[in-house]
């Protein structure tokens, strides 16, 4: 289920940008054949990453299912931390789950850190994650879950960049921008991928 979720775009006659799989040699909005561009068709930059391969970032995903294929605008979110191993932990109904790679395919990974601070910040999950605070009986949907987890987590590790007062907060400083990227590119993606088997490659266009 790891996709490589491809979206080109490029300019031709005017400042419509237009969205494809494939570069098409006659271009659908003027209908000339294409023999220079006005912007080179260029791949858009795939948000949604493998965790284990993204050491040292805070995780998130939907819940349930992935945000490629499955993911909704009101679905809830989870959130994990990785270590600079690409070991994945994540605090859930059965306590302090430990890699569960396949669940972390198709997520956005946020860097919080520099470089400098992975030691500290590999110690820091460790002893949080052995911590009994995190435990299947203290597990609550509301007070205690994922997210309080890494705010913890972030609390703890005590970087200046990266102090949360609570959920909110840590999402418009991290989460909140880069997510609207994501789902302009998610967008994008589904349209095409749908539309593809009924008319073969198929365009979007979108003004500049
Ligand atoms: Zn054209």
């Amino acid at each position: 289920m790891n996709l490589d979720p491809c979206v080109i775009c490029f300019k031709h006659c005017c400042s419509t940008s237009i969205y494809c799989k494939q570069v098409p040699a006659i271009c659908p909005v003027c209908n000339a054949t294409i023999l220079e561009y006005l912007l080179e068709p260029f791949r858009l930059p795939n948000p949604f990453v493998n965790a284990r391969e993204y050491p040292v970032t805070v995780v998130l995903r939907p819940s349930r299912g992935d945000f490629l294929n499955d993911y909704t605008i009101t679905d809830d979110l989870h959130i994990g931390v990785v270590d600079s191993k690409g070991n994945i932990f994540e605090y859930d109904e059965p306590g302090v789950i430990r890699n569960d790679f396949s669940s972390w395919l198709n997520c956005l990974a946020f860097n919080i850190v520099p470089e400098s601070w992975s030691d500290h910040w590999d110690t820091t999950i460790q002893k949080i994650s052995n911590d009994k605070k995190w435990s299947r009986q203290n597990y609550n949907q509301d007070s205690l879950n994922c997210f309080n987890f890494v705010l913890e987590f972030l609390t703890q590790l005590n970087y200046s960049g990266a102090l949360f007062a609570s959920k909110e907060e840590f999402c418009e400083s991290f989460v909140i921008p880069k997510f609207q990227d994501a789902l302009k590119f998610l967008t994008l993606y589904r349209r095409l991928k749908y539309v593809d088997h009924f008319c073969g490659n198929y365009y979007l266009y979108l003004p500049a």
